[in-house]
């Protein structure tokens, strides 16, 4: 969560939305069964083109990483045929805002994204609060199956730095 902070902070802030961070963990496990934890992505607010949010940018960026990236993610002996679709299965990701439910722009929501993503857990920072829409984010997750984490401890870090201006 600390380096979904740093991401958050990269964001150039805007009075109509917030600065929002968000990492994407998977595990990669050896051929000799040795399980480690990798970063597959990362994204913030408005990183790529558009008025785009931090999960969903990571999401893009995953998603368009090239064979020979991924290629990293399975080390030798593991067949990497189920490309970023399969890691994504077992990701944990971690954002520092309550991912969206809904969006005034029209744009898909980041929950929506998620799930569609099928991701395993999602650790959150802290909940949505309701400066720009009522946030159902969480329940959305929960509901499609992905396990939701409220990270203690850094609610207030994690809402300065969303509100930041
Ligand atoms: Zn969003």
């Amino acid at each position: 969560m600390k380096l979904a902070l740093d991401e958050a902070s990269k964001c150039i802030p805007i009075p109509t939305a917030f600065c929002v961070g968000c990492v994407i963990v998977v595990p990669v496990r050896s051929a000799t069964g040795v399980e480690e934890r990798v970063i597959l992505s990362t994204g913030y607010s408005r990183e790529l083109e558009g008025n785009t949010h931090a999960e969903a940018n990571a999401l893009t960026k995953a998603q368009d990483l090239t064979p020979a990236e991924l290629g990293k993610f399975f080390p030798e002996g593991i067949s990497s045929d189920g490309g970023v679709d399969l890691l994504l299965k077992e990701a944990d990701v971690y954002t520092t805002l309550e991912p969206c439910s809904i969006r005034t722009s029209g744009l898909p929501a980041c929950a929506d994204a998620l799930v569609g993503a099928k991701v395993r857990r999602c650790y959150i920072g802290v909940a949505e609060p309701d400066d720009f829409v009522i946030c159902e984010g969480a329940d959305k997750l929960k509901k499609s199956g992905v396990e939701v984490v409220w990270l203690k401890g850094l609610e207030r870090e994690c809402l300065g730095t969303a509100r930041r201006q």
